[in-house]
């Protein structure tokens, strides 16, 4: 048996960024565990998450307090400007109906992006370095105990680990949570995000667009060495046929929607399809457990947000839990968890939902719809000031923002 104050399920993005962010913020007075069943070189491999995320700028201030942002920021790609359509897919000119300038009012960007396998890599290896936390996988944990004092997890490869707090961080199918008794509200969209890594002739101008096609929005996002990471929206049966299509297909399919603005087309790396749902647990906490990341909320990915609101529930989980152990509180203790599930649920309940309406908003062909929602954003557009209001949104910087996510220490 093993003592630790805090035993954290599910080491990917945010259980390791919380693991790290705990361990180094408690300088020395906490003992973390965390456990992940995924062998390190899978979860270190690219060909299993194509993927690249958009990080806002709060983001990158917590990885940069971290001291993991210096050894990704020289292969992120920042954002210079976001622009938005829902021209048709046959129209020759497809005007932006709402553009943004990436810059946040202190000239950095409002966000970059970064491939996963990038930022799980340097995860990993920081985890390895740092004082105080115990890293094990593959490795899962399969049932826990609530008593008075803490919890008992039991692990699958034999063993138990005795915790003042357990955190789930096991993502969207969560069982910890199921464990714990947390029922979730949601539903799931009829459509699948198809992302692909793609090699473009002429330069993207680390302009990101957005356009809303009548099946879901499909985004191009830029990547250094002039690549973008699409995240293209199709009802699931299609995107699975356009996932198994051979390649050429495929990027003929990808030029139509993308217009000729980028000239030829090249696949730079593997391509899969993720069904999307939107989840949001009925309680972030429970007697000595709390929820963070997917395992507690799941939005649409249309903004590119849910990573950065599991970032925003590692900040604030982080601040709650320093701050007790500093008074002499218990890390597992009821106040603690209160105070975490207060300033994070209606956060991430707001979040879910704006997405979702986004989304619903702009997933149809209805004519008077299209004209009332350019008219919109054409609104939108020439307001400066609600302008800047949704880029320090985008940045993650509006609301009670966490210590570390505004790069202060804790
Ligand atoms: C198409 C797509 C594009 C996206 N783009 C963006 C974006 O641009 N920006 C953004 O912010 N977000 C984005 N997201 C969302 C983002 O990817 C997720 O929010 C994020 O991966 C959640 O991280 P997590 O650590 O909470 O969960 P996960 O990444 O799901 O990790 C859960 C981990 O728990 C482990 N695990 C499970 N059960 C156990 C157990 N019992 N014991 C031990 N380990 C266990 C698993 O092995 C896994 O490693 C996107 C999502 C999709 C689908």
């Amino acid at each position: 048996m093993q003592r630790y104050d805090v035993l954290i399920a599910g080491g990917s993005f945010v259980g390791l960024t919380l693991a790290i962010a705990l361990a180094s913020s408690a300088r020395g007075a906490l003992r973390i565990a965390v456990v992940d069943r995924t062998p390190l070189e899978s979860a270190r491999d690219r060909v299993n998450d194509g993927r690249a995320s958009a990080l806002s700028a709060a983001s990158t201030h917590l990885f940069h307090s971290l001291g993991i942002w210096q050894s990704v920021a020289k292969s992120a790609q920042p954002i210079t400007g976001i622009d938005i359509t829902d021209s048709q897919m046959n129209s020759l000119v497809r005007p932006s109906l709402l553009h943004f300038d990436g810059d946040l009012a202190e000239g950095e960007p409002a966000a970059h992006m970064l491939e996963n396998h990038v930022l799980r890599d340097a995860l990993i290896s920081k985890a390895g370095e740092t004082a105080g936390l115990k890293f094990l996988a593959p490795e899962s944990v399969v049932d826990f105990e609530v008593h008075a004092n803490g919890v008992s997890a039991q692990l699958e490869h034999g063993g138990t680990i005795e915790a003042s707090l357990l955190v789930a961080a096991d993502g969207r199918k969560s069982a910890m949570r199921k464990r714990a008794g947390i029922k979730t509200i949601g539903w799931s969209y009829p459509q699948a995000g198809i992302v692909a890594t793609l090699g473009l002739e002429k330069s993207h101008g680390g302009r990101a667009i957005q356009h809303f096609l009548p099946k879901g929005p499909f985004a191009i996002l830029p990547l250094p060495e002039n690549r973008v990471s699409l995240v293209w929206t199709e009802e699931r049966a299609r995107a699975r046929e356009i996932v198994a299509m051979e390649d050429a297909k495929f990027l003929a399919e990808a030029k139509k929607r993308m217009g000729a603005r980028f000239g030829d087309l090249t696949l730079e790396g593997p391509r899969a399809a993720f069904p999307l749902d939107m989840h949001l647990a009925r309680a972030f906490v429970a007697d000595r457990v709390a929820l963070v990341g997917d395992a507690a909320h799941g939005v649409h990915p249309l903004a590119g947000q849910g990573l950065n609101i599991g970032l925003r529930d590692v900040a604030a989980l982080t601040e709650v839990i320093v701050e007790a152990v500093r008074i002499g509180l218990d890390p597992g203790s009821a106040t603690v968890l209160q105070r975490y599930e207060r300033w994070r649920r209606f956060d991430s309940a707001f979040s879910g939902l704006s997405m979702d309406a986004l989304n619903r908003l702009f997933t149809n062909d209805n004519a008077p719809l299209r004209a009332i929602r350019s008219l919109g954003l054409g609104l939108v557009d020439r307001a400066p000031a609600l302008k800047r209001f949704f880029v320090r949104e985008a940045a993650g910087l509006t609301g009670t923002v966490p210590k570390l996510l505004k790069g202060e220490a804790l």
